[in-house]
């Protein structure tokens, strides 16, 4: 987008270092661990397991990586189905492909915005009575709010199809208490630069199996067999994470909580601000969970606000500001136009619905008072503000 304005640009969520990070990288450095395993990748992927509350986690370099992994685990081939959230990011649902595995879309609901349990609960049934269950269901947690696990959970469990929870977008969040990512056989983090603690690249995949994760690191180590030369017997990845970047993670990982409380306090300044003027919705937060607010998003009703989400987004670029669209729901990607796709209702698309009136409010932790006032002002010079 072309800015007309010597402003400084805003970003949607930029990297915020700590400091600490350079005291991690510079003991890899001083000791010589600059591979893809050491001392840091060990302590990084026990501090994820610590703080998510599970026993197992290997760190990889993509979150795409992990979900890839995750998939090749549960055996996920030619001829099988995964059945994954629609409203998200495509690298959710990319390795499914890389598989050869049949992907089919499932909708969201209005209340997290994320799988709807009603339309999960009839795809299952429908696989069912075709005798043809997916091999995975993978739940993605939106812009920090946890979906609703306990239904999700319920019916997986009833079918017993196995869950991976894409948390890429979740870390630092909960449900009832317990931390998103934790809930599936697998979850899934991405440390890309704009998630809320990066590795500038990087991905975590963690499990209660012990086996599974064994099973893992060795996929992503090229499935190197134990034998005193080079012996495979299996087709693997190099998908681990470096030492020095994991010591970023780690920096990273000890100011996380002050990065959510960060991306809350974001959240509800825009609230207060703009939640009063007719035609905007913020993004809700169940009941019994804590977002992490990764994203501030919200929908606007056009014919109330006086505005497209189009026209917002080219008015907020002139001023430098960087926002986005909600995701473009995978069913109505082109290269997904021959996938199954299960609504919310049978007349009532919610993710569809949220692609046309959804937006992304810059939302990075580092992003200050002056300038989250500069973003209001102009959300509100453009909106149709009755007074
Ligand atoms: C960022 C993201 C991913 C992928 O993570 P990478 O580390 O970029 O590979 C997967 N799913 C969702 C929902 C994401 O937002």
């Amino acid at each position: 987008m072309i800015n007309t304005t010597s402003k400084k640009r805003i970003f949607l969520s930029s990297p915020h270092m700590s400091g600490n990070e350079l005291k991690y990288v510079n003991e890899a450095f001083e000791s010589n661990w600059i591979a893809p395993l050491g001392p840091n990748v060990d302590l990084f992927e026990k501090e994820i397991a610590n703080y998510v509350g599970v026993s197992e986690a290997v760190a990889v370099s993509s979150g795409t990586a992990a979900i890839h992994l995750a998939l090749s685990l549960l055996d996920v081939k030619k001829g099988d189905k995964v059945f994954c959230s629609s409203l998200t990011f495509i690298a959710s649902a990319n390795p499914i492909i890389y598989q050869s595995a049949e992907p089919v879309f499932i909708d969201s609901e209005p209340e997290t915005w994320n799988m709807s349990p009603q339309a999960l609960e009839l795809a299952l049934k429908e696989a069912s009575i075709e005798g043809k269950l997916p091999k995975a269901v993978i739940v993605v947690n939106l812009y920090g709010q946890s979906a609703k696990m306990d239904e999700i959970t319920k019916v997986c469990k009833f079918y017993e199809v196995p869950i991976i929870e894409d948390a890429a977008e979740s870390l630092g969040s909960t449900f009832k208490g317990k931390a998103s990512g934790s809930f599936g056989e697998f979850g899934i983090f991405s440390f890309n630069g704009n998630k809320i603690i990066t590795t500038s690249g990087g991905g975590m995949l963690i499990s209660n199996h012990k086996e599974l994760i064994n099973k893992a690191r060795f996929l992503a180590t090229q499935a190197k067999d134990p034998a005193p030369h080079y012996e495979h017997s299996e087709i693997g990845f190099n998908y681990r994470m470096s030492n020095i970047l994991a010591g970023v993670g780690r920096g990273q990982l000890e100011v996380l909580d002050e990065r959510v409380l960060k991306r809350r306090l974001i959240f509800n300044k825009y609230f207060q601000e703009l939640a009063y003027i007719p035609g905007i919705k913020f993004m809700p937060e169940l009941e019994d969970t804590r977002s992490n607010r990764w994203l501030t998003a919200l929908t606007l009703n056009e014919i109330e606000t006086g505005i497209s989400v189009t026209s917002l987004l080219n008015i907020l670029g002139k001023e430098n500001i960087e926002a986005r669209h909600v995701w473009k729901p995978l069913h109505l990607q082109r290269i997904f136009k021959e996938t199954k796709y299960y609504s919310h209702q049978e007349n009532e698309s919610v993710s569809e619905q949220l692609f046309k009136t959804g937006i992304c409010l810059p939302s990075g932790s580092n992003i200050t008072e002056n300038e989250q006032m500069r973003i209001i002002n102009c959300l509100k010079d453009s909106l149709k503000v009755k007074v």
